[in-house]
């Protein structure tokens, strides 16, 4: 029965390790079960010869799935427990192989120098037996040092477990160390008793390896079945992965959001539908031909923004699509997660929305805004004009007055080459100056993007106010400038800057048309603002702007003026804004209007 159970044991590990070979732990035991099984059976045969050559022969072969027994333990131990001393181990195997072969070359086996005779043994039960007599050998003492051999490799083996493995395995570690010390225990008391006629007891050595038999079929057996549970959770987690999965991809095409996800090497791990349809990539792993359908420098950015961006952070930017058909728009915003498993390459995870018809808009917006830009300087050219040809009067009469004196003197003769040099000198100086008023009238009408450089504020507000100064003059109006200490520095564009700065005191001087000549009060204040920008601001003592009024004075198209356009107020406000910074009107002045507009230190 105990072999039959053996046998059986042994042929499902086989299949076992058949079905999963890297498991060499279920053939070390399919070897231990087999030879436990034939020793079993040789024991019963031994126990039942009829003569003593049987007996004999018997006792010679026994060794043999002894052997195996040692062979399939200790790679048992070291299979399932990854543990234990194989040097120990090996030498084991050889003593038992050393015993094999004494065994067989000895006529009584291990135990017996030669076998004289068999004595009938009686056992409970009516049954009866037939035990060796004869004259001990001395060869039996390897079995015992292979027997105390094999529980110190396993004991050591336990031990180890105990310090790397979970609690679980060092328990059976423990247990194994147990029923290996209960069959030492078991041998080396009932066979010498058997050997020595103390007592009347059958061969039991088979019977006593079956608690370690048993303690590792227990062992497998509950791997087995951790196992399974294993796999069927892991199965329900799949299903419900798959589930929450199908559910963001449905969110994710409902919002027209393109997933994905790709290693930093660039080789992708997986996309949505809709990734697919926006890169214009037929397959997940054609990540190549997602980037040839990026715009080149869009291309670049992307892998320089996600190289840059550290594990955890995110990234945002907008990109282009080309296909032969269009070109798209995309607002990429994404993450950087660490590898599966950690440490593996890092994974780049992005979401892509389709903006082509807002860069559309944005597009249109600017052409409207630089349009209405460029109306309201042709609409300024009107109150300027009066100003430039003031300018362009003053330097244009001083070069004639300067060429006419020059005629003089050369008319006169002598030595006057001195003061001929003079006068053309100044006629130079006089000429720079008129060819500066008509570049600046140039740039004011001139059309187009911002071109921010740095600009020294202090001097930028001089300039303007020199242009304006005739004006000044002719509306009788006191100006009063107040710099900063120290000429901060902006990042502007020059003429813009004017622009807004020409508007706010050409306002302030219309303001004051209804005051008296000797009231009538500017001020112009440059000043820091915090550590990143500058403020500028234009005062007047005028009639000051109602809340009514000031809710609304920023829209374009407001006015109280009969030739207003209401459109100057509007493009300074979106002057402002596209440098950064902000226009308002300041409500605290007690008496007339103040306008204050920040712009970013350079
Ligand atoms: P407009 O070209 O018609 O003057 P603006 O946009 O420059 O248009 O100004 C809109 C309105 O804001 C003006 O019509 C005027 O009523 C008011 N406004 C602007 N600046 C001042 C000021 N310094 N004091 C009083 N009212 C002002």
């Amino acid at each position: 029965m105990v072999a039959a159970a053996c046998y059986t044991l042994a042929a499902i590990h086989c299949l076992a390790w058949f079905q999963a070979r890297a498991r060499l732990e279920y053939l070390a035991f399919a070897a231990v079960a087999t030879a436990t099984g034939t020793v079993t059976l040789m024991e019963l045969a031994a126990m039942s010869s009829a003569s003593v050559d049987d007996m004999a022969r018997i006792h010679q072969w026994v060794h043999v799935p002894v052997v195996l027994n040692y062979v399939g333990s200790v790679f048992f131990v070291r299979q399932y427990f990854g543990t234990g001393r194989m040097g120990l181990g090996y030498t084991l195997i050889a003593l038992r192989c050393i015993g094999a072969v004494a065994s067989l070359a000895s006529p009584g086996g291990l135990y017996f120098v030669d076998i004289e005779a068999l004595r009938v043994v009686s056992l409970p039960f009516g049954q009866s037996i037939v035990l060796p007599v004869g004259q001990l050998s001395s060869l039996h003492v390897l079995d015992t040092i292979t027997l105390v051999g094999l529980l110190l490799f396993v004991i050591d083996a336990a031990w180890s477990v105990r310090k790397r493995a979970r609690r679980e395995f060092w328990y059976r570690g423990v247990w194994l160390a147990s029923a290996i010390a209960f069959y030492n225990i078991a041998i080396l008391v009932h066979v010498p008793m058997i050997h020595l006629h103390l007592g009347d007891l059958p061969y039991m050595v088979g019977w006593s390896f079956l608690p370690t038999i048993l303690v590792m079929a227990y062992s497998m057996s509950t791997d087995l079945l951790q196992t399974a549970r294993l796999a069927r959770d892991l199965e329900e987690r799949e299903a419900s992965l798959r589930d929450s999965e199908q559910r963001l991809s449905l969110a994710a095409d409902a919002g027209g959001v393109a997933l994905w996800s790709w290693d930093e090497q660039g080789k992708a791990l997986w996309c949505n539908e809709r990734a697919r349809r926006e890169f214009a990539v037929r397959d997940v792993a054609d990540i190549d031909r997602l980037f040839r359908n990026m715009h080149a420098d869009d291309r670049e950015h992307l892998r320089d923004v996600t190289r840059a961006t550290a594990v955890g952070g995110y990234y945002e930017l907008d990109v282009r699509i080309e296909t032969p058909a269009d070109l798209r728009w995309l607002a990429v915003r994404g993450c950087i997660d660490d590898g599966e498993p950690p440490g593996g390459p890092v994974i780049v995870r992005g979401a892509a929305i389709d903006i082509t018809s807002r860069r559309h808009l944005e597009q249109e917006l600017r052409t409207m805004r630089d349009e209405i830009a460029h109306l309201s300087r042709v609409t300024m050219l009107g109150e300027l004009s009066g100003a430039i040809a003031h300018e362009l009067n003053q330097p244009l009469a001083a070069i004639l007055s300067n060429a006419q004196a020059a005629q003089r003197f050369m008319a006169a003769g002598g030595d006057a080459q001195a003061e001929v040099e003079e006068i053309l000198a100044d006629i130079v100086t006089e000429d720079r100056r008129a060819s500066e008023v008509i570049y600046r009238l140039r740039s004011l009408l001139r059309k187009g993007e911002l071109a921010l450089e740095e600009v020294g504020l202090n001097e930028a507000v001089q300039d303007v106010l020199k242009l304006l100064r005739s004006d000044l003059i002719n509306r009788k109006v006191e100006l009063d400038i107040e710099l900063a200490e120290e000429d901060i520095k902006v990042r502007a564009a020059r003429v813009q800057l004017q622009q807004v700065l020409v508007n706010l005191v050409v306002n302030a001087c219309d303001a004051l048309a209804q005051l008296g000549p000797s009231e009538r009060r500017v001020t112009v204040k440059v000043a820091p603002c915090g550590d990143t920008s500058a403020l500028v601001s234009v005062a007047d003592n005028g009639p000051g702007i109602s809340q009514q009024l000031a809710n609304r004075i920023f829209e374009p198209f407001v006015t109280t003026k009969e030739q207003g356009m209401g459109l100057g107020l509007a493009v300074c406000r979106t002057i402002v804004l596209a440098h950064g910074g902000q226009l308002w009107v300041d409500d605290s002045s007690d008496s007339g209007a103040r306008f204050c507009f920040t712009l970013l230190r350079a």
